[in-house]
Protein backbone atom coordinates (compact mmCIF):
# COMPACT_ATOMS: atom_id res chain seq x y z
CA UNK A 1 0.00 0.00 0.00
CA UNK A 2 2.83 2.56 1.29
CA UNK A 3 5.16 4.05 -1.73
CA UNK A 4 8.61 3.34 -2.00
CA UNK A 5 9.73 6.78 -1.58
CA UNK A 6 8.38 7.35 2.04
CA UNK A 7 8.98 3.61 3.32
CA UNK A 8 13.21 5.24 4.36
CA UNK A 9 11.80 8.08 5.91
CA UNK A 10 12.00 8.46 9.61
CA UNK A 11 9.68 10.09 11.88
CA UNK A 12 10.16 13.67 13.07
CA UNK A 13 11.66 13.00 15.98
CA UNK A 14 11.14 15.88 17.59
CA UNK A 15 7.36 15.40 17.05
CA UNK A 16 7.40 12.17 18.08
CA UNK A 17 8.69 13.18 22.05
CA UNK A 18 6.55 15.83 21.74
CA UNK A 19 3.79 13.70 21.38
CA UNK A 20 5.20 10.53 24.24
CA UNK A 21 5.97 13.62 26.90
CA UNK A 22 1.94 14.71 25.74
CA UNK A 23 0.86 11.25 26.44
CA UNK A 24 2.79 10.85 29.78
CA UNK A 25 1.33 13.85 30.93
CA UNK A 26 -1.81 12.77 30.17
CA UNK A 27 -1.34 9.56 32.38
CA UNK A 28 -1.12 12.01 35.32
CA UNK A 29 2.84 13.00 35.07
CA UNK A 30 4.45 16.05 35.94
CA UNK A 31 6.79 16.04 32.68
CA UNK A 32 8.74 19.27 32.25
CA UNK A 33 8.85 19.49 28.53
CA UNK A 34 11.95 20.67 26.29
CA UNK A 35 10.82 19.09 23.41
CA UNK A 36 9.31 21.23 20.79
CA UNK A 37 10.78 24.28 19.40
CA UNK A 38 7.99 26.31 20.42
CA UNK A 39 7.57 29.55 22.30
CA UNK A 40 5.72 29.49 24.82
CA UNK A 41 4.29 32.91 24.80
CA UNK A 42 0.88 33.53 23.54
CA UNK A 43 0.98 35.15 20.03
CA UNK A 44 0.73 39.24 20.33
CA UNK A 45 -2.75 40.75 21.05
CA UNK A 46 -2.63 42.61 18.14
CA UNK A 47 -1.17 40.05 15.72
CA UNK A 48 -4.44 38.56 16.48
CA UNK A 49 -6.63 41.19 16.65
CA UNK A 50 -5.78 41.57 12.67
CA UNK A 51 -6.65 38.06 12.28
CA UNK A 52 -10.22 38.24 14.07
CA UNK A 53 -10.69 41.56 12.14
CA UNK A 54 -9.87 40.08 8.58
CA UNK A 55 -12.59 36.93 9.56
CA UNK A 56 -14.95 39.42 10.67
CA UNK A 57 -14.80 41.11 7.43
CA UNK A 58 -14.95 37.93 5.12
CA UNK A 59 -11.77 37.50 4.59
CA UNK A 60 -12.15 33.73 4.04
CA UNK A 61 -11.58 33.19 0.52
CA UNK A 62 -8.55 32.23 -2.27
CA UNK A 63 -5.98 34.53 -2.51
CA UNK A 64 -3.53 34.39 -5.71
CA UNK A 65 -0.72 31.23 -5.21
CA UNK A 66 1.89 33.73 -3.71
CA UNK A 67 0.08 35.39 -1.32
CA UNK A 68 -1.48 38.55 0.30
CA UNK A 69 -0.47 41.87 -1.88
CA UNK A 70 0.46 43.90 1.03
CA UNK A 71 2.07 41.02 2.54
CA UNK A 72 4.04 40.06 0.10
CA UNK A 73 5.49 44.16 -0.12
CA UNK A 74 5.99 44.18 3.90
CA UNK A 75 8.20 40.89 3.41
CA UNK A 76 9.98 42.26 0.42
CA UNK A 77 10.65 45.21 2.06
CA UNK A 78 11.67 43.83 5.62
CA UNK A 79 14.52 41.51 3.16
CA UNK A 80 15.92 44.20 1.19
CA UNK A 81 15.88 46.45 4.34
CA UNK A 82 17.18 44.53 7.12
CA UNK A 83 18.63 41.51 5.44
CA UNK A 84 20.30 43.17 2.22
CA UNK A 85 18.62 41.16 -0.18
CA UNK A 86 18.28 42.45 -3.64
CA UNK A 87 14.44 41.55 -4.44
CA UNK A 88 11.09 42.75 -5.42
CA UNK A 89 7.63 42.15 -4.21
CA UNK A 90 7.66 39.33 -6.76
CA UNK A 91 10.38 37.30 -5.76
CA UNK A 92 8.44 36.90 -2.36
CA UNK A 93 6.01 33.67 -1.93
CA UNK A 94 3.77 33.41 1.59
CA UNK A 95 3.70 30.24 2.54
CA UNK A 96 4.64 28.14 5.89
CA UNK A 97 8.28 27.65 6.40
CA UNK A 98 8.31 23.81 6.34
CA UNK A 99 6.32 23.80 3.30
CA UNK A 100 9.04 26.38 1.89
CA UNK A 101 11.70 24.14 2.47
CA UNK A 102 10.07 21.38 1.11
CA UNK A 103 8.95 23.02 -2.44
CA UNK A 104 12.51 24.28 -2.59
CA UNK A 105 14.24 21.11 -2.40
CA UNK A 106 11.30 19.24 -4.65
CA UNK A 107 12.03 21.94 -7.23
CA UNK A 108 15.32 22.28 -7.63
CA UNK A 109 16.73 18.18 -6.70
CA UNK A 110 16.94 15.31 -9.39
CA UNK A 111 17.44 11.83 -8.26
CA UNK A 112 21.32 11.51 -7.55
CA UNK A 113 21.84 14.96 -6.76
CA UNK A 114 23.69 15.34 -3.55
CA UNK A 115 22.69 18.39 -1.06
CA UNK A 116 25.23 18.89 1.25
CA UNK A 117 23.68 20.05 5.37
CA UNK A 118 24.78 20.78 8.20
CA UNK A 119 25.09 17.54 10.68
CA UNK A 120 23.46 17.98 13.07
CA UNK A 121 20.43 19.74 11.63
CA UNK A 122 17.00 20.11 11.83
CA UNK A 123 14.99 16.54 11.31
CA UNK A 124 13.30 17.65 7.86
CA UNK A 125 16.15 18.66 6.12
CA UNK A 126 16.75 15.33 5.38
CA UNK A 127 13.47 13.53 4.90
CA UNK A 128 13.16 16.58 2.26
CA UNK A 129 15.88 15.55 0.21
CA UNK A 130 15.49 12.15 0.64
CA UNK A 131 11.79 12.24 -0.57
CA UNK A 132 13.30 14.13 -3.69
CA UNK A 133 15.36 11.12 -4.54
CA UNK A 134 18.29 13.56 -3.28
CA UNK A 135 21.49 11.57 -1.53
CA UNK A 136 22.31 13.71 1.50
CA UNK A 137 26.01 14.76 2.36
CA UNK A 138 26.53 15.68 6.50
CA UNK A 139 28.55 18.60 6.80
CA UNK A 140 29.83 17.30 10.24
CA UNK A 141 29.99 20.58 12.82
CA UNK A 142 32.25 20.47 15.64
CA UNK A 143 31.63 22.01 19.63
CA UNK A 144 35.13 23.36 18.91
CA UNK A 145 33.69 25.41 16.25
CA UNK A 146 30.94 26.37 18.10
CA UNK A 147 28.88 23.87 15.64
CA UNK A 148 29.34 26.37 12.57
CA UNK A 149 29.53 24.96 8.90
CA UNK A 150 33.01 25.68 7.96
CA UNK A 151 33.55 26.69 4.54
CA UNK A 152 36.93 24.54 4.61
CA UNK A 153 34.29 21.52 5.53
CA UNK A 154 31.79 22.34 2.49
CA UNK A 155 34.58 22.69 0.37
CA UNK A 156 35.80 19.46 0.49
CA UNK A 157 32.44 17.63 0.05
CA UNK A 158 31.58 19.16 -3.18
CA UNK A 159 31.66 16.83 -6.22
CA UNK A 160 30.17 17.11 -9.78
CA UNK A 161 27.11 15.42 -8.36
CA UNK A 162 26.57 18.13 -5.76
CA UNK A 163 23.47 20.14 -6.63
CA UNK A 164 22.63 22.40 -3.30
CA UNK A 165 24.23 23.60 -0.33
CA UNK A 166 21.30 23.67 2.71
CA UNK A 167 22.59 26.26 5.43
CA UNK A 168 20.36 27.39 8.57
CA UNK A 169 21.37 30.11 10.74
CA UNK A 170 20.91 30.73 13.62
CA UNK A 171 20.68 26.60 13.85
CA UNK A 172 18.17 24.10 15.11
CA UNK A 173 19.86 21.99 17.17
CA UNK A 174 22.97 23.58 18.50
CA UNK A 175 21.89 27.48 18.35
CA UNK A 176 25.12 28.53 16.28
CA UNK A 177 25.36 31.31 14.25
CA UNK A 178 27.53 31.97 11.14
CA UNK A 179 30.14 34.66 10.60
CA UNK A 180 30.04 36.93 7.80
CA UNK A 181 33.57 35.37 6.67
CA UNK A 182 31.90 32.12 7.05
CA UNK A 183 28.64 33.12 5.21
CA UNK A 184 31.32 34.68 2.35
CA UNK A 185 33.29 31.52 2.47
CA UNK A 186 30.57 29.17 1.32
CA UNK A 187 28.78 31.66 -1.29
CA UNK A 188 31.74 31.66 -3.11
CA UNK A 189 32.11 28.16 -3.01
CA UNK A 190 28.45 28.43 -4.60
CA UNK A 191 29.67 30.68 -6.86
CA UNK A 192 32.52 28.77 -8.10
CA UNK A 193 30.68 25.21 -8.19
CA UNK A 194 26.97 26.87 -9.32
CA UNK A 195 25.34 25.48 -6.66
CA UNK A 196 21.94 26.44 -5.20
CA UNK A 197 21.64 27.41 -1.98
CA UNK A 198 18.62 27.06 0.15
CA UNK A 199 18.94 29.31 3.68
CA UNK A 200 16.58 28.54 6.43
CA UNK A 201 16.52 31.75 8.54
CA UNK A 202 13.60 30.94 10.26
CA UNK A 203 15.51 32.13 13.54
CA UNK A 204 17.11 35.12 12.16
CA UNK A 205 15.85 37.27 14.93
CA UNK A 206 17.20 35.33 17.67
CA UNK A 207 20.70 36.09 18.25
CA UNK A 208 22.25 36.99 21.31
CA UNK A 209 25.54 38.91 22.50
CA UNK A 210 25.06 41.93 19.83
CA UNK A 211 25.94 39.40 16.99
CA UNK A 212 24.34 39.92 13.74
CA UNK A 213 22.14 37.64 11.52
CA UNK A 214 23.47 37.26 7.94
CA UNK A 215 21.99 36.37 4.76
CA UNK A 216 23.55 34.90 2.33
CA UNK A 217 21.26 36.06 -0.27
CA UNK A 218 22.70 39.58 0.64
CA UNK A 219 26.06 38.79 -1.11
CA UNK A 220 27.13 39.71 -4.78
CA UNK A 221 26.41 37.40 -6.97
CA UNK A 222 24.36 34.94 -4.82
CA UNK A 223 20.46 36.45 -5.13
CA UNK A 224 19.84 34.66 -8.51
CA UNK A 225 21.32 31.07 -6.40
CA UNK A 226 19.87 31.58 -2.90
CA UNK A 227 15.76 31.05 -1.55
CA UNK A 228 15.89 32.61 1.07
CA UNK A 229 13.01 30.88 3.82
CA UNK A 230 12.12 32.50 6.94
CA UNK A 231 8.68 32.82 8.80
CA UNK A 232 6.27 33.99 11.88
CA UNK A 233 6.50 30.63 14.41
CA UNK A 234 9.61 31.68 16.05
CA UNK A 235 9.42 35.16 16.00
CA UNK A 236 6.16 35.96 16.99
CA UNK A 237 5.17 33.06 18.63
CA UNK A 238 3.28 32.08 15.96
CA UNK A 239 3.62 28.09 15.73
CA UNK A 240 -0.02 27.04 14.96
CA UNK A 241 -0.52 29.62 12.50
CA UNK A 242 1.66 27.46 9.50
CA UNK A 243 3.03 30.97 8.33
CA UNK A 244 5.96 31.86 6.71
CA UNK A 245 7.80 32.83 3.16
CA UNK A 246 10.43 32.28 1.15
CA UNK A 247 12.05 34.74 -1.10
CA UNK A 248 13.88 32.96 -4.61
CA UNK A 249 14.88 34.38 -7.63
CA UNK A 250 12.19 34.51 -10.49
CA UNK A 251 13.28 31.10 -12.06
CA UNK A 252 13.61 29.22 -8.51
CA UNK A 253 10.15 31.02 -7.76
CA UNK A 254 8.13 29.85 -10.77
CA UNK A 255 9.28 26.23 -9.92
CA UNK A 256 8.41 26.46 -6.53
CA UNK A 257 5.22 28.19 -7.36
CA UNK A 258 3.79 25.33 -9.58
CA UNK A 259 4.20 22.86 -6.12
CA UNK A 260 2.41 25.30 -3.95
CA UNK A 261 -0.13 25.71 -6.69
CA UNK A 262 -0.41 21.80 -6.78
CA UNK A 263 -0.25 21.15 -3.25
CA UNK A 264 -1.58 24.06 -0.47
CA UNK A 265 -2.50 26.36 -3.39
CA UNK A 266 -2.01 29.43 -0.71
CA UNK A 267 -0.83 30.13 2.77
CA UNK A 268 -4.23 30.31 4.68
CA UNK A 269 -5.96 33.79 3.94
CA UNK A 270 -6.65 35.15 7.39
CA UNK A 271 -3.35 34.42 9.16
CA UNK A 272 -2.13 36.45 6.71
CA UNK A 273 -3.60 39.44 7.58
CA UNK A 274 -2.05 39.05 10.99
CA UNK A 275 1.50 38.17 9.20
CA UNK A 276 1.19 41.50 7.79
CA UNK A 277 -0.01 43.09 11.52
CA UNK A 278 2.99 41.29 12.76
CA UNK A 279 5.61 42.73 10.32
CA UNK A 280 3.52 46.04 9.74
CA UNK A 281 3.30 47.08 13.94
CA UNK A 282 5.92 48.01 16.13
CA UNK A 283 8.69 45.50 16.92
CA UNK A 284 8.29 45.65 20.49
CA UNK A 285 6.99 42.15 21.24
CA UNK A 286 9.61 40.33 19.30
CA UNK A 287 12.42 42.35 21.13
CA UNK A 288 10.44 41.30 24.63
CA UNK A 289 10.77 37.98 23.44
CA UNK A 290 14.03 37.96 22.27
CA UNK A 291 15.53 39.16 25.80
CA UNK A 292 13.80 36.69 28.01
CA UNK A 293 15.20 34.47 25.64
CA UNK A 294 18.81 35.54 26.25
CA UNK A 295 17.81 35.64 29.96
CA UNK A 296 16.37 31.87 29.71
CA UNK A 297 19.81 31.01 27.94
CA UNK A 298 21.91 32.22 30.38
CA UNK A 299 20.06 30.73 33.28
CA UNK A 300 20.32 26.94 31.42
CA UNK A 301 23.42 27.53 30.93
CA UNK A 302 24.53 28.45 34.79
CA UNK A 303 22.12 25.70 35.91
CA UNK A 304 24.41 23.21 33.15
CA UNK A 305 27.37 24.90 34.62
CA UNK A 306 26.18 22.47 38.02
CA UNK A 307 26.09 19.39 36.29
CA UNK A 308 29.29 17.58 35.68
CA UNK A 309 27.87 15.36 33.16
CA UNK A 310 26.68 17.63 30.57
CA UNK A 311 29.13 19.91 28.72
CA UNK A 312 27.91 22.71 26.40
CA UNK A 313 29.21 26.19 25.31
CA UNK A 314 27.05 29.13 25.42
CA UNK A 315 24.96 29.35 21.93
CA UNK A 316 24.33 32.94 20.20
CA UNK A 317 21.16 31.78 19.03
CA UNK A 318 17.38 30.54 18.62
CA UNK A 319 16.39 28.77 21.58
CA UNK A 320 18.23 25.57 22.18
CA UNK A 321 20.94 23.83 23.84
CA UNK A 322 22.76 21.05 22.55
CA UNK A 323 25.13 19.61 25.47
CA UNK A 324 27.10 16.35 25.78
CA UNK A 325 26.47 13.93 28.04
CA UNK A 326 28.34 11.35 29.82
CA UNK A 327 26.91 8.05 29.51
CA UNK A 328 26.52 4.57 28.20
CA UNK A 329 23.26 4.88 26.88
CA UNK A 330 23.01 6.25 23.25
CA UNK A 331 20.86 9.30 22.76
CA UNK A 332 17.50 7.82 22.13
CA UNK A 333 17.62 5.52 24.91
CA UNK A 334 18.93 8.39 26.86
CA UNK A 335 16.03 10.74 26.05
CA UNK A 336 13.43 7.70 26.94
CA UNK A 337 15.24 6.91 30.25
CA UNK A 338 15.20 11.11 31.25
CA UNK A 339 11.50 11.20 30.31
CA UNK A 340 10.70 7.75 32.30
CA UNK A 341 13.29 8.75 35.23
CA UNK A 342 13.35 12.10 35.63
CA UNK A 343 10.04 13.23 33.93
CA UNK A 344 12.13 15.77 31.49
CA UNK A 345 10.82 15.49 27.81
CA UNK A 346 14.03 16.33 25.69
CA UNK A 347 15.42 15.45 22.12
CA UNK A 348 18.10 12.46 21.80
CA UNK A 349 20.97 14.25 19.90
CA UNK A 350 20.79 11.32 16.95
CA UNK A 351 17.15 12.77 15.70
CA UNK A 352 19.16 15.59 14.16
CA UNK A 353 22.15 13.20 12.44
CA UNK A 354 24.67 10.71 13.21
CA UNK A 355 27.21 13.60 14.41
CA UNK A 356 24.39 14.29 17.26
CA UNK A 357 25.01 11.41 19.26
CA UNK A 358 25.99 11.43 22.53
CA UNK A 359 24.30 14.82 22.69
CA UNK A 360 20.79 16.08 24.04
CA UNK A 361 18.53 18.92 22.54
CA UNK A 362 17.10 20.74 25.37
CA UNK A 363 14.45 23.56 23.89
CA UNK A 364 14.21 26.17 26.73
CA UNK A 365 11.09 27.99 24.95
CA UNK A 366 9.63 27.93 28.01
CA UNK A 367 9.48 29.79 31.52
CA UNK A 368 12.18 30.06 33.99
CA UNK A 369 10.11 28.19 36.78
CA UNK A 370 10.12 25.15 34.23
CA UNK A 371 13.82 25.35 33.44
CA UNK A 372 14.85 25.51 36.52
CA UNK A 373 13.07 22.93 37.95
CA UNK A 374 13.73 20.32 35.14
CA UNK A 375 17.35 20.90 34.88
CA UNK A 376 17.22 20.18 39.27
CA UNK A 377 15.78 16.88 37.65
CA UNK A 378 18.19 16.82 34.97
CA UNK A 379 20.91 17.44 37.79
CA UNK A 380 19.65 14.87 39.85
CA UNK A 381 19.04 11.40 37.41
CA UNK A 382 22.72 12.28 36.24
CA UNK A 383 24.24 11.94 39.59
N1 LIG B 1 11.26 23.20 14.39
C1 LIG B 1 10.76 22.85 15.68
C2 LIG B 1 11.65 21.85 16.36
O1 LIG B 1 12.68 21.50 15.87
C3 LIG B 1 9.33 22.46 15.60
C4 LIG B 1 9.03 21.06 15.25
C5 LIG B 1 9.02 20.80 13.81
O2 LIG B 1 8.31 21.45 13.06
O3 LIG B 1 9.78 19.91 13.43
O4 LIG B 1 11.32 21.42 17.44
Amino acid sequence: MIADRIKNVKDSGTMRMKELAGQKKAEGKKIISFTVGEPDFDTPKHIVEAAKKALDEGKTRYLDGPGLPALREAIAKRAKGENGIPCETSNVMVTPTKQAIFMTIMATVNPGDEVIMPDPAWVSYEPCATLAGGRVVPAVTKEESGFRVLPETVAELITPKTKMILLNSPSNPCGSVATKDDIKGIADLAKDHDLVVLSDEVYEKIVFDGLKHHSIAAEPGMFDRTVTISGFSKTYAMTGWRLGWLVAPKPLFKAVGKIQQHSITHATTFAQYGGLAALTEPQDCVNAMVKEFSERRDLIMRLMGDIPQLHCDTPKGAFYVFPRYEGKMDSEQMALHLMDKAEVALTGGSAFGGAGEQHLRISYATGKKNIEEGMARLKKAFA
